[in-house]
């Protein structure tokens, strides 16, 4: 019999009104069942943007430096689990371990990051055109915040929203993906025991259409904080705004690589293949295109197939695998057809493009990492989020030919340049149309004091981590004092 998990409202552990439960399941083995977890649905919503309601003007009168305290508690608990939840994280996520617990520290780092935070100057002192008025501003708390997350990144994505949205005074209601649940679980488990007041931090499981209408509309949340799918992300956003709702909206991406000729090829095509495949292309940062000088095209793509060919697929708990399964059936399927549709559209497939026929891997959702050659940008392939291993190789003359190509998509989320040259890595910085640009680096991967988000249909013109996550959780306050007569 599988372990059942409860939603955390109100600082308690609290079952379903409905009493409906969603299996969590292993993506590497369907035959294991994580957990069950509750389906929730909108009195369950209610009761949980009642309970942060209800929190939030006590928790937003703390000094900000005692809610600093309550995030350093927290960081401190989960560092000390960072061995058990990485393997959490890893069982229903699919990436390997060593990248799970990178994550998990990447939400330690955040914790801290955001509680120091605290210490900073909430407002600016500005001159005044009267000689004794003392002009002023300071920021404040929106209220209560949903933060609707991905599983991608279960551990990572969710504590950079919950973090500065709690040292900022907001109370949250977190809903995590129904495909990752366990780690979160394991954030409101780390969350009670450094003992936020009841009501600060919520977390309720289900599936986005039972409780989305709730965390996006009702009169007691103020602003909703959204990473996920491009589908989801507008329908949250027309909610949004017919509800006088803050927003921000974290979306898809299409993100290119350019090499150059001049290029430290080695160097390109390794941080090539590690921007596709690791964590099996299921980065929203992940290099799904690759754009060539033809000066190099031949031996890129040499290169780049014979280490393709090379790496190792396998469940996180084979240390020698490179990537693991993708995280459901339906997105396998996805994949897959994308990789068909393809072949129809006149790509020429150079490695991969099925499921690996070993026979431990059956019982998972895996796919082989895929490259396509002679892709061009009418494509779907090249124009459409494919969210898995698959890399498509685009031909380019020149670099002005190569950010063309790398521009013209809906997309804006990160791209890379492969070059010796100042001159070229200038004009990359300058012209690719990404909140994300690198210079011989992998399109994937951001620090946290650092901010993160998209260009174009990537974002919401927004942007989280690093001092971007103040703007987006709090309001300004202009504040004037003159003598009295
Ligand atoms: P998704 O849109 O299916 O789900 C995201 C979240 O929204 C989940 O918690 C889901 O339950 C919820 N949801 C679904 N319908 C809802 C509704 N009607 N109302 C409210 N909530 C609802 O996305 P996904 O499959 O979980 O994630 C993959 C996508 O996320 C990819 O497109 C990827 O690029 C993107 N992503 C973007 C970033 C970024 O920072 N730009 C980071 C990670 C993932």
């Amino acid at each position: 019999m599988s372990e059942r998990y409860e939603n955390f409202i109100n600082g308690a552990w609290v079952s379903p009104i409905q009493g409906d439960y969603i299996p969590n399941l292993n993506p590497a083995n369907r035959e294991e069942i994580l957990g069950l977890f509750p389906n929730s649905t909108a009195e369950d919503a209610e009761s949980a943007v009642q309970a942060a309601a209800n929190a939030q003007p006590a928790w937003a009168a703390l000094s900000s430096h005692t809610r600093g305290e309550y995030l350093r508690k927290a960081a401190d608990i989960i560092a000390s689990r960072a061995d058990a939840i990485a393997r959490d994280l890893m069982r229903e996520e699919g990436k390997s371990l060593p990248e799970a617990k990178g994550e998990t520290l990447r939400g330690v780092t955040l914790l801290r990051y955001y509680a120091q935070e605290t210490m900073h100057p909430d407002g600016d002192v500005i001159p005044s055109a009267g000689a004794t008025t003392f002009l002023y501003t300071r920021r404040f708390p929106l209220g209560v915040c949903s933060l609707i997350t991905p599983w991608n990144f279960p551990i990572a994505i969710p504590i950079w929203k919950a973090a500065p949205a709690l040292a900022f005074g907001n109370t949250v209601v977190l809903k995590p993906s129904e495909l990752s649940p366990l780690t979160a679980y394991h954030i409101a488990e780390c969350f009670a025991e450094a003992g936020f007041p009841a009501g600060v931090f919520n977390v309720l499981f289900g599936e986005g259409a039972g409780v989305g209408e709730v965390l996006t509309t009702s009169a007691e949340v103020n602003a909703i904080s959204f990473t996920g799918s491009v589908r989801t992300g507008k329908q949250i956003a027309t909610q949004a705004v017919a509800h006088g709702k803050k927003y921000q909206l974290e979306m898809g991406g299409k993100n290119g690589v350019i090499v150059l000729p001049d290029a430290n090829l080695e160097s390109a095509v390794n941080l090539t293949i590690q921007g596709a495949f690791k964590s099996a292309g299921e980065k929203c940062t992940a290099t799904s295109r690759v754009i060539v000088h033809t000066e190099i095209y031949d031996a890129f793509v040499t290169q780049l197939v014979q280490k393709t060919l090379a790496l190792k697929v396998g469940s996180g708990e084979d240390a020698t695998a490179y990537l693991g399964p993708v995280i459901s059936e339906q997105s396998r399927d996805k994949i897959l057809r994308y990789v068909g549709l393809a072949e129809s559209e006149g790509a020429m497939l150079l490695c991969g493009g099925g499921a690996p026929d070993d026979a431990t891997l059956q019982t998972g959702f895996y796919v082989q990492p895929t490259v396509f050659g002679g892709v061009t940008s009418e494509m779907r392939i090249a124009q459409e989020e494919v969210f898995g291993p698959v890399l498509c190789v685009m031909r380019a003359e020149s670099l002005e030919d190569a950010l063309a190509k790398l521009n013209d998509v809906e997309f804006g989320l990160s791209a890379s340049l492969f070059t010796k040259s100042l001159d070229s890595a200038l004009v990359f910085a300058e012209k690719a149309q990404a909140g994300l640009v690198r210079v011989n680096g992998e399109t994937a991967g951001v620090e946290p004091q650092a901010p993160f988000g998209g260009m174009k249909g990537s974002s919401s013109f927004s942007r989280e981590q690093g001092l971007a996550a103040r703007e987006f959780f709090t309001q300004i306050k202009t504040i004037s004092i003159d003598r009295a007569g």
